[in-house]
């Protein structure tokens, strides 16, 4: 099979994901093999490319939202049929038995394990995946607009979760990628009303499109005090703007997997028991209520499709911000 390897990272520009024609195993039991249809591209992907995100292991096949069918079951396996379609995500497995997993936290998990990071993930033609983490898929959605869903917008919906944000409240947005796009339309389903920001004037212009009662660039204040906010943007000093907007009792839940750096900032702004909290991978249980809530709004993802060998550029038109929406790679 075909798969696009990172075996040293490099600056993108370096296009260092290779090309790779790799032998074909069998699912052990547990597992499923499936045949990737489509895998969007994250910024993590980037990040792990480029070396910001360390290597768990070398060489690996980056990708974590990956919608695939199955094409061959592992044994002692009932609840999957050949045929079916399945998603992937980031979180690829959990031990079941620590104190996190067994309090429904299986995102904190230490012995977790992630889709292309620690698992070859679906930047190829075949991925397999543990059973037990494989995501049922909404029939209304084509695999195309699926793979979006799976990291951006699942951990964009836990994000959402972790600053509180209820029906109807104030929420900021800072930062306005492929994740953000989704976490808008859930936000709006809710009756929240939102305020984008974000220094590109065509996404503030998209932002108001989509239902934002402003948009501006990070700096601009808000109107009145924020109840909650999320940031999108990799950027520490984009979460001290958040934290200046934001109401006494609210939270900012910071959507990166790794920031810039955190600058000093003044206690006067945390003070009135606001929180900053991070966002650390998703619960199962994250990902099957945003697909359900995905497929009643219904979520639209925008997206631009490249062949699998052109990850390289992908991620580079990614880190451009030349992709409305996600990049998706077709095999
Ligand atoms: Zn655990
Ligand atoms: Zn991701």
């Amino acid at each position: 099979m075909r798969a696009m390897r990172l075996e040293r990272p490099a600056p993108i520009a370096e296009r260092p994901l290779i090309l790779r024609d790799l032998e074909e195993r069998a699912p052990a039991p547990g597992e499923l093999a499936l045949r990737v249809k489509a895998c969007a591209v994250c910024r993590t992907d980037l990040q792990l490319c480029e070396s910001d995100v360390t290597a768990h292991r070398l060489p690996i096949t980056p990708g974590h939202q990956v919608v695939g069918i199955v094409e061959t079951i592992g044994e002692d396996l009932t609840d999957w049929k050949i045929g079916d379609r399945a998603g992937v995500a980031w979180l690829g497995g959990a031990d079941g038995v620590c104190a996190y997993c067994v309090s429904g936290r299986e995102n904190l998990c230490p012995n977790a394990t992630f889709t292309g990071w620690d698992r070859d993930g679906g930047f190829a033609g075949r991925i397999i995946v543990r059973a037990d983490f494989a995501l049922h898929l909404p029939t209304s959605f084509s695999d195309t607009e699926a793979a979006p869903l799976l990291c951006g917008g699942i951990i964009g919906y836990r994000a959402l979760k972790r600053s509180g944000i209820q029906p109807g409240g104030r929420l900021g947005l800072y930062g306005f990628g492929a994740s953000a796009l989704l976490a808008i339309q859930v936000a709006r389903y809710w009756g929240c009303e939102i305020y984008v920001r974000t220094r590109s004037e065509h996404d503030q212009l998209e932002a108001l499109e989509l239902g934002a009662a402003d948009a501006d660039s990070y700096d601009a204040p808000t109107p009145s005090p924020l109840d909650a906010a999320v940031t999108f943007a990799p950027v520490g000093s984009v979460v001290i703007e958040a934290l200046k907007a934001l109401a006494p009792g609210g939270t900012v839940a910071i959507n990166a997997i790794h920031l810039d750096q955190m600058p000093a900032f003044s206690y006067d702004l945390l003070w009135g028991e606001r929180n900053l909290s991070s966002v650390a991978n998703f619960t199962r249980a994250d990902a099957n209520e945003f697909l359900e809530l995905a497929a009643r709004i219904p979520i639209r993802t925008t997206t631009r499709t490249f062949p699998l060998e052109e990850a390289n550029e992908a991620l580079a038109a990614h880190a451009a911000g030349d992709v409305q929406g996600a990049a998706v790679l077709i095999p």
